[in-house]
């Protein structure tokens, strides 16, 4: 059976460092530990996917720089096909600066780089793949005009449509037309309807969202699960109970899993549920990529919580 999945989408070295607090505008504050990891939306779902199982294919770009030569053995590693990630020449790849509080709050400022330079024209070179694809993935790293030319490729070869809209701010809603499945979440949600919507329940934002186009909407919504709307029915989802630990990387894993799924043409609810018991497994393990799970990992979540016999 086919399950390929084509990630369009940002790579980006992440640069991290603890410290006891924020900066605070112009201040100099002298930090702790520091940590490099892989990261980007579109790296670290394309990750996420392959660990489901999935033949990944990532479009994207990097610089042409040591980070660039470092990121692309890593997704080599993973078994990802990386032919269509281009090296940009004078440019660096995207690069995020991170600090992170005890809390384990952090906050993040991307210097998107090569990410940027991502352009319609790197995506009909790699047309014949998104046309073969499954799924398509995307995310709201790149440039809109990009993202626009892959769903159009996507349309015509019906290759299923799975905008993870992230970060949402800024995002024109006109992207949403034409998407079948649509993922965020709840912070992002609100920031697509409008900022005077944040208090509107999760269930309002999916109808809303649904109103822009997508065929489905799910919203994830951390520890508390997640919802899916098909425009008839609303379905909640809850979470899987483990301890958390660092839910970053939790939304990347849920998408990867949701997409494997859905290319291996599974039920939206039984791949909601894989989606929630990868996020669950990310939160309970601190970072990102390292914190994707196993397609084995997600299945023994997944059995331990229902009965075999049910
Ligand atoms: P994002 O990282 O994009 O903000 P969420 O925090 O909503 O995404 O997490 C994505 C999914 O991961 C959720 O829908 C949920 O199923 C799962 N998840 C996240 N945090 C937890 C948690 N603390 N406990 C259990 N599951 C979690």
């Amino acid at each position: 059976m086919s399950t390929s999945v084509c990630v369009v989408g940002s790579i980006n070295m992440d640069l991290v460092v603890r410290a006891e607090r924020f900066a605070r505008p112009g201040e100099t504050l002298l930090g702790g530990a520091f940590e490099v990891h892989p990261g980007g939306k579109g790296a670290n779902q394309a990750v996420a996917a392959s660990r489901m199982g999935a033949q990944v294919s990532l479009v994207g770009c990097l610089g042409d720089d040591d980070w660039g030569s470092k990121l692309r053995g890593v997704l080599a590693g993973e078994g990802i096909d990386i032919q269509r990630v281009r090296t940009c020449e004078k440019e660096h790849t995207g690069i995020g600066f991170v600090t992170v509080v005890p809390s384990g709050e952090n906050s993040i400022v991307v210097a998107s780089g090569a990410n940027w330079r991502c352009t319609p024209e790197d995506i009909e070179e790699a047309s014949g793949i998104i046309a073969e694809a499954d799924v398509l993935l995307l995310q709201a790293e790149i440039p809109f005009e990009t993202n626009r030319r892959a769903i159009e490729i996507a349309l015509k070869s019906n290759t299923v449509i799975l905008l993870n809209a992230a970060p949402a701010e800024g995002l024109s809603t006109d992207i949403l037309r034409d998407v079948d499945l649509l993922v965020v979440n709840r912070d992002e949600a609100a920031t697509l309807v409008g900022d005077d919507e944040r208090e509107v329940a999760p269930t309002g934002l999916a109808r809303r969202l649904a109103s822009f186009g997508p065929d489905r909407v799910v919203i994830t919504l951390g520890a508390e699960g997640a919802i899916h709307f098909n425009g008839q029915e609303m379905k909640s989802f809850e979470a899987f109970p483990v301890d958390c630990v660092d839910s970053t990387g939790a939304g990347d894993a849920f998408v990867g899993a949701l997409a494997t799924m859905r290319a291996e043409g599974e039920r939206l609810k039984d791949s909601v549920r894989y989606g929630c018991a990868a996020g669950a497994l990310a939160s309970s393990v601190a970072g990102a990529i390292s914190s994707l799970p196993t397609r084995d990992a997600v299945e023994s979540l997944i059995r331990k919580a229902i009965p075999a016999a049910t």
